[in-house]
């Protein structure tokens, strides 16, 4: 019955029950006696772990598992992440032995193979952002923005020029993007956008000799193209500010435009989402960050080298130190080394063409779905969109009803919800983003459901108000649940 409640695993608990029986020891016990560590760190009593069987683990957690809503199981629509289908291909080639049990100290020597595909997705991804170099070390989009401004800080540094200390973010960039910039030490100026993208004169405002940088989403986050980002950075580079791209949209233009053509300077890609890494539920994720040519020596080091020695059939690839300009590592080892490797394998398969088509469907999916909800939920920006769009939620006001109970009413019908109340200048804002891997019949079904809950709230508001019925958790209190978290089991 996947609608029952699942008790905890503590709760299938049975004293003396296991998974597994160990041999006896056969060789020295050197566990460490107690007597040798502070009494302060020895614990009282043994932990209260769950005592289960390997079938009461299988069954919990498969139990579990089906209670969740995934791509594999429905259509999730969630605008800005880009839930596409992930190819279970590229799992199988991140599971071979070679890539997942190298050990990350190997010497290069032993690991010119794993060194080999990473400068080859460094190449891909200088190729499709047209960037000159790329470091893999950041392991999500946010992180590969915070390397991004320690590099506009350090070039700003290395120059001697101390008086840039504002980086401006349009009022709808993602929330990572302010807290990057002020992380990265910047004071942080926020000028509006909206549908025509960002403001120029509102940037003009603010292009002098304190501006550091200017963070840029092209598309946008409400699904429209920067036409003007080109004008936007020749205003910042006459003011001698550099123009930061994130990368989180890239699914609407990947191997049709590219950011430094478009007069970026640097910029982060997400992996895990334009290039198919699962990640829902927050991770694994990768955010390389790209410079043009004469930053790359502020990139976090150490810098992935190839050799090509004449007489020698392959070419050698090894590790070396940045120098005394990059702004030092960002994360240990070789970067989210399996997510690394789903892209490269997701980037071969598809080859330049198919990334084109990925681009050209992702918004064609998109205007599709746009114009199927015209009629009962119209735009917020009534233009053609790229990747994703945002529907206006306030339509459901005269029926006293929010954004918030549509989504959940969506869950009902095995739906995911999409985005909603983002970004914060839309009112009551719905982003849908289906992706290129939905189905034109997927699509439609998705029209379908959100008609059949306009209809059902034009009949009877209060139904959809108590959604969702079916799922495992109906309604919770989410100010509760986000203030007072239960995140601890408590044994009784
Ligand atoms: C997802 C996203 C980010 C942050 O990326 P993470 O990998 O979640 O850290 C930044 N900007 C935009 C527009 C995004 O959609």
């Amino acid at each position: 019955m996947p609608d029952a409640p699942e008790p905890l695993v503590f709760e299938l608990s049975q004293p003396g029950r296991t998974a597994l029986r160990l041999p006896e020891i056969d060789v020295p016990d050197a566990a460490v006696p107690a007597a040798h560590l502070p009494a302060a760190t020895l614990r009282r009593d043994p932990p209260a772990l769950p005592e289960v069987s390997e079938l009461d683990v299988v069954r919990h957690y498969t139990r579990l598992s089906r209670k969740n809503h995934a791509i594999d199981t429905g259509v999730y629509p969630l605008g800005s992440c880009t839930m596409k289908y992930n190819p279970k291909i590229n799992d199988a080639l991140a599971a071979l032995p070679g890539f997942a049990h190298l050990h990350p100290y190997s010497p290069d020597h032993l690991a010119q193979g794993v060194l080999h595909l990473l400068w080859e997705l460094e190449q891909a991804l200088c190729a499709l952002t047209g960037m000159s170099a790329f470091s893999l070390q950041p392991a999500a989009g946010a992180h590969g923005e915070l390397a991004g401004m320690l590099i506009a800080a350090q070039y700003h540094r290395v120059r001697g020029d101390s008086a840039r200390r504002t980086v401006v973010v349009p009022t709808a960039a993602h929330g990572t993007n302010p807290a990057s910039a002020a992380m990265a030490g910047f004071d942080v100026v926020e000028i509006p956008s909206g549908a025509d993208g960002v403001d120029l004169d509102a940037l003009r405002a603010h292009a002098d000799a304190t501006l550091a940088a200017l963070m840029l989403t092209n598309p946008n986050t409400v699904g429209m193209f920067e036409a003007r980002a080109a004008v936007a950075a020749r205003i910042v580079h006459e003011a001698g500010g550099l123009l930061y791209y994130d990368g989180a949209n890239l699914n609407a233009i990947v191997g049709r435009a590219r950011p430094a053509d478009m007069g970026f300077d640097i910029c982060h890609l997400n992996l895990h989402k334009t290039f198919s890494t699962p990640h829902g539920m927050g991770g694994p994720g990768a955010g390389p960050v790209g410079v043009r040519a004469d930053l790359a020596r502020h990139l976090p080091g150490p810098r992935l080298r190839r050799f090509d020695r004449p007489g020698e059939r392959a070419p050698r690839f090894a590790w070396e130190p940045a120098g005394p300009e990059g702004i030092g590592r960002v994360r240990a080892l070789y970067g989210n080394f399996l997510v690394l490797v789903r892209a490269y394998a997701y980037i071969r398969a598809c080859g330049g063409e198919g990334l084109r088509a990925v681009s050209g469907h992702a918004v064609l999916n998109a205007n599709y779905l746009m114009e199927l909800l015209r009629p009962i939920l119209p735009p917020a920006y009534d233009r053609r969109c790229m990747h994703e769009f945002i529907a206006d939620g306030r339509v459901l006001r005269p029926l006293g009803l929010r954004a918030l109970d549509l989504c959940k009413a969506l869950l009902d019908r095995g739906f995911h919800a999409p985005t909603m109340y983002f970004p914060l200048i839309v009112e009551e804002a719905l982003m849908f983003e289906p992706t290129e891997t939905e189905s034109r019949q997927a699509i439609e079904a998705l029209a379908r459901a959100v008609a059949d809950i306009m209809a059902e709230a034009a009949r009877d508001a209060e139904a959809v108000r108590e959604a969702p019925r079916h799922t495992p958790v109906g309604r919770v209190d989410e100010a509760t649940a986000a203030r007072r978290p239960v995140l601890r089991y408590t044994p009784r």
